[in-house]
């Protein structure tokens, strides 16, 4: 589905991903983990095309994307959910799911985001500010799927979250793989990675210097923690 050969990108002078090659399959999670400034961001922001300092090919659905614009790549079926989540605080949930508009090619119906995330339909009155962190994380990715969204690129929705929480997204990533969406999912948490994604790759300086499946991840669990600093 998403084919990126030789990605690079650069802030001014400095180069943030070097020669990036990955492929994420229809219907797969894949995990991006790495130590704070690895370049994990960049290379979701650079996908979307919202990094402008980027060079590489990045293929989507058989197509090149690599120059189109990020409204041309959601009419593709991308979709960006950001670390910070984009909520809108002051709007109600029903009114952050009916303010995006439908650029891609697989929108969900209101109906159809509520049966999946029954909670969103219990908490749809209230204002993005008094929902918790869980429900927020819940909203970003609703929202996004409401776009019509084939594949998610998720910035880090566990991060700050509690066990508990945590678990939940668990249960929503694999929904949203159920569903048929894929999903390329940056993740420090690399146990929650093992039990919801089907393949991981370590990025290090900007480069990818491993490729795990689950059980690698599971056997190596203490040592990865202990890399990252977790
Ligand atoms: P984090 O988890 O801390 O966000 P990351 O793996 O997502 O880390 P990036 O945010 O992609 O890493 O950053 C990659 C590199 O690019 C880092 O060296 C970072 O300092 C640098 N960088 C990121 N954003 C900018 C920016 N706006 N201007 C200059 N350099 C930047």
């Amino acid at each position: 589905m998403l084919r990126i050969d030789g990605l690079s990108a650069w802030y001014g002078e400095a180069q943030a991903l070097r020669e990036v090659s990955l492929h994420v399959d229809e219907g797969e999670i894949v995990t991006l983990v790495g130590r704070n400034g690895a370049g994990k961001t960049t290379l979701l922001r650079s996908l979307m095309g919202l990094h402008r300092g980027a060079s590489g090919t990045i293929r989507f659905l058989d197509e090149d994307i690599s120059s189109l614009s990020p409204h041309k790549r959601a009419r593709r079926g991308l979709g960006y959910v950001p670390d910070d989540r984009g909520v809108f605080a002051t709007l109600s949930v029903e009114e952050n799911l009916t303010l995006p508009p439908v650029t891609g090619p697989d929108p969900w119906s209101l109906e159809r985001v509520y049966e999946t995330f029954p909670r969103l339909r219990e908490r749809r009155r209230f204002p993005g500010t008094k929902l918790s962190g869980g429900e927020q994380q819940m909203l970003a990715l609703a929202r996004v799927l409401r776009t019509g969204a084939r594949l998610l690129l998720c910035d880090e929705p566990t991060e700050g979250l509690s066990p508990l929480i945590v678990q939940q997204i668990g249960e929503i990533l694999r929904e949203v793989k159920a569903a048929g969406v894929t999903v390329l999912l940056i993740e420090q948490n690399v146990h929650f990675a093992a039990t919801v994604a089907d393949r991981h790759h370590l990025l290090a300086e900007g480069r990818i210097v491993e490729s795990m499946d689950n059980d690698e991840v599971r056997a190596r669990e203490s040592e990865l923690l202990q890399y990252l600093g977790i």
